[in-house]
């Protein structure tokens, strides 16, 4: 089974191209999605979690984002350390998912397949694209947040300029309909080369 990653910057529409590959019957992992649940899930990554950040890392068993994210953003070496807890168990995971599916290729959605070299591990690359200004735009009107905390998170990613050269399909997400054309083509073609 062959897998094709699909990145782009946080609001270019990972999510939403991700879906319209579902709908063609296409198997998708989202890696945020599932690292959120192994972090409350995952008995081994709770441990680590917890000696890392301490016993407040956890209430009622659920995760304790706030006190989490206040931690990180006040210490970018506490990030990275969270991060290589996070990652081999995603990795892990989505390894194990992925011998459970049954189609020609699977499609992996991860914000960051290029920053962590992940985009190593697949066999073709899908990169999202939108105007920076729309971007912003959409995770605000989302998340009901700041401008300023979405520009420092897209700070942290890399600029799509260099994403491109290592992407295998441009996907240029300002129409939906035209998006979602792209996606049907995209699975054509897919499914012939693969
Ligand atoms: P993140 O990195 O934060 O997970 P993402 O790249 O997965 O973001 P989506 O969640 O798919 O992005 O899209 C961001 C928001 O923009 C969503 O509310 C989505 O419905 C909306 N959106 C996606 N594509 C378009 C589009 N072509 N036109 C207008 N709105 C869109």
């Amino acid at each position: 089974m062959k897998i094709v990653g699909l990145t782009g910057g946080i609001g270019s529409g990972k999510t939403t191209v991700a879906i319209f590959f579902k709908a063609l019957g296409v198997p998708i992992y989202i890696a945020d999605v599932e690292a959120k649940k192994l972090m409350v899930k995952n008995t081994k990554l709770k441990n680590k979690i917890t000696a890392l950040f301490g016993l407040d890392s956890y209430q009622n068993g659920e995760l304790n984002r706030k006190y989490i994210a206040n931690l990180v953003f006040k210490d970018p070496e506490k990030l990275k350390d969270l991060n290589n807890l996070v990652h081999p168990a995603v990795a892990e995971d989505f390894k194990q998912w992925v011998s459970a599916q049954n189609a020609v290729y699977v499609v992996k959605e991860s914000a960051l397949l290029f920053e962590t070299g992940d985009y190593k591990n697949c066999d073709v690359v899908i990169l999202v694209k939108a105007p920076l200004d729309e971007r912003v735009k959409r995770v605000i009107k989302r998340d009901n947040t700041s401008r300023e905390l979405v520009m420092e998170r897209i700070y942290q990613q890399w600029p799509d300029e260099k994403k491109e050269s290592l992407s295998d399909y441009i996907i240029e997400n300002s129409d939906i309909l035209l998006t979602k054309n792209l996606v049907s083509n995209i699975n054509v073609k897919l499914l012939n080369i693969i």
